[in-house]
């Protein structure tokens, strides 16, 4: 019961790239890059460990960022002529590549790395892949003209990546589908088709990770506008009870969430946010078992997994250490409170 884990990506140490950034340069290259991706790696599945958490990710080390991480392994995208393009409905500006041509996996984009982390944790682990309406709207279309095509067109090149993750030995794949709480009548419409897409044939389990953002400053901004609840989840949540897909991570701590929108996943494995992304202050386990309490009103205990709001990767590393501890602590905590 209360198994933990984490949405995904954790901060970079400062002798790997630069900190507290999401977008952040790489501090080396070539092969010594690549040994110290590596290296960043076997250290956040030790602190996961350590921490207690259940099941273990690569705390995404390998990749710059975690839809670009993807892309610069697909051909027919121009990673040489960037534009600027507004994002998530223009919440913020980026620096995006341009899809010029047809899209092929050039080879296998995250096999390194998930080997690595097969081999060095015995516990159940855990691989995130961009989803595809998110990928969609983080990169410049000059080819298909067609959100959509484009999407189904990613969602098929995911799905070669995901099988094969799942044959280096992962246990669950999980998608990340920010894109899903900013356009939520396309991502009930054809949003959740294509992440089924992406997940199609695989028979380890399979996630998608819905948030309001890293706890960044266009993010933070964006969230005072969206009124006193967000409602967002309730578009999207009755076509994900109703797909294929295993497991759906939302934000819960310290969001403006009505609790009660968990009860739309009935038949599907909640990932709670339990740990906030947007604040230094580290939870009490206290916090984060009354966190788990509130939640159990609406997801029955052996569906709730207790998680973090959204990645790490911008946080300072000592806070994001403090918060892993604080997260297996909490559910150690709600566990003892049910008599379990
Ligand atoms: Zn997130």
């Amino acid at each position: 019961m209360f198994s933990t884990t984490i949405a995904g990506s954790l901060p970079k140490p400062a002798w790997l790239a630069e900190t507290q950034k999401l977008w952040p340069k790489w501090k080396a290259e070539g092969a010594d890059l690549a040994q110290a991706k590596l290296d960043a790696t076997l250290l956040w599945i030790k602190m996961q460990e350590d921490a207690g958490l259940d099941v273990i990710g690569d705390g995404e080390q390998s990749r710059q960022h975690f839809v670009h991480g993807f892309l610069e392994q697909v051909d027919g995208i121009d990673f040489s002529n960037k534009v600027e393009m507004g994002i998530r409905n223009d919440r913020y500006k980026a620096m995006v590549p341009q899809v010029v041509a047809p899209l092929a996996l050039r080879g296998r984009v995250h096999g390194t790395e998930a080997r690595f982390l097969r081999a060095h944790t015995s516990r159940p682990i855990k691989f995130t892949l961009p989803g595809p309406m998110t990928i969609v709207d983080t990169v410049a279309d000059r080819f298909y003209g067609d959100r959509v095509k484009m999407a189904f067109a990613f969602a098929e090149l995911l799905n070669e990546e995901a099988l094969a993750l799942q044959a280096d030995g992962v246990d669950i794949v999980q998608f990340d589908e920010p894109a899903f709480n900013v356009y939520m009548a396309e991502a009930a419409d054809w949003g959740v088709k294509a992440l089924e897409r992406a997940a199609q044939g695989l028979k380890c389990k399979t996630a998608v990770h819905i948030c309001y953002g890293y706890g960044i400053e266009a993010n933070v901004q964006w969230k005072q506008t969206l009124g006193e609840q967000w409602r967002q989840y309730e578009q999207v949540f009755p076509a994900l009870a109703a797909s294929s897909i295993d497991q759906v991570s939302l934000e819960c701590i310290h969001s403006r969430v009505p609790a009660e929108l968990m009860a739309l996943l009935k038949g599907k494995d909640v990932m709670v946010g339990v740990i906030d992304v947007a604040s230094d202050t580290v939870e009490t386990p206290e916090e984060v078992a009354d966190t788990i309490g509130r939640a159990l009103q609406h997801v029955p205990r052996e569906r709730l997994i207790p998680c973090t709001n959204c990645g790490l990767a911008p946080m300072p590393r000592a806070v994001a250490e403090a918060k892993l501890k604080a997260l297996a602590a909490g559910a150690a905590l709600a566990r003892q409170r049910l008599g379990a």
